[in-house]
């Protein structure tokens, strides 16, 4: 952990224990252009419980491990930078702390910033599971896009846009919900959202 990060630690308000208005995060990159398109926020969640072969945050598996902050923090900070086109959730699973995500979702939603969120979760279960597991509907209701599914070592693609490997899909919430079918964006293609 960096000097920088540190101090960003102090800032948003490092504490032992969780309450509702705090998040568990393994990291934060502050301006990324390669996590969705634009400049974007990207808060990395932590804790993980899908196993993908080959994944290149370990470290983001443990649901004790990372930094805790308050949510009322990290939305203060993202709002202060005008330069932002919006905020990716990863991981780490976002879809394990999602009433967290949700909170932090509806306030950066209503300044305008457009939401991208990475799972190991397929957006079918996400579906199935919207009105069982806390937060799943309310952080669907104010995301624009899921990135869904596990890491497959075995259709990893380096030549993908925003995405690890070819069974993963970008996909336009608003839209899949509207029409009831999974609608796709192909960056590949060029597409943009
Ligand atoms: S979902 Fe992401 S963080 Fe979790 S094991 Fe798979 S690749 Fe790793």
């Amino acid at each position: 952990m960096g000097k920088e990060e540190t101090e960003y630690h102090k800032k948003m308000g490092n504490m032992f224990t969780m309450c509702k208005d705090e998040i568990r995060l393994a990291g934060v990159i502050h301006e990324s252009l390669s996590n969705g398109p634009g400049l974007r926020r990207v808060l990395f969640s932590q804790g993980c419980k899908h196993e993908c072969e080959g994944c290149f945050n370990l470290h983001t598996h443990s649901f004790s491990g990372g930094q805790i902050f308050k949510i009322d923090n990290i939305v203060r900070d993202i709002l202060e930078n005008p330069m932002l086109r919006g905020v990716t959730f990863s991981g780490g699973d976002p879809l394990e702390q999602a009433e967290a995500f949700a909170g932090i979702a509806k306030k950066v939603k209503a300044a305008g910033k457009n939401i991208w969120v990475y799972t190991g979760y397929t957006f079918e279960y996400v579906i199935e599971n919207r009105h069982e597991r806390p937060g799943f509907d309310e952080l669907l209701k104010n995301i624009d896009v899921l990135v869904d599914g596990k890491f497959d070592i075995n259709k990893k693609n380096e030549r993908l846009k925003f995405r690890g490997s070819s069974n993963q899909r970008i996909i336009d919430v608003k839209k899949s919900l509207e029409k009831s079918q999974i609608i796709v964006l192909d960056y590949d293609k060029g597409k943009n959202l």
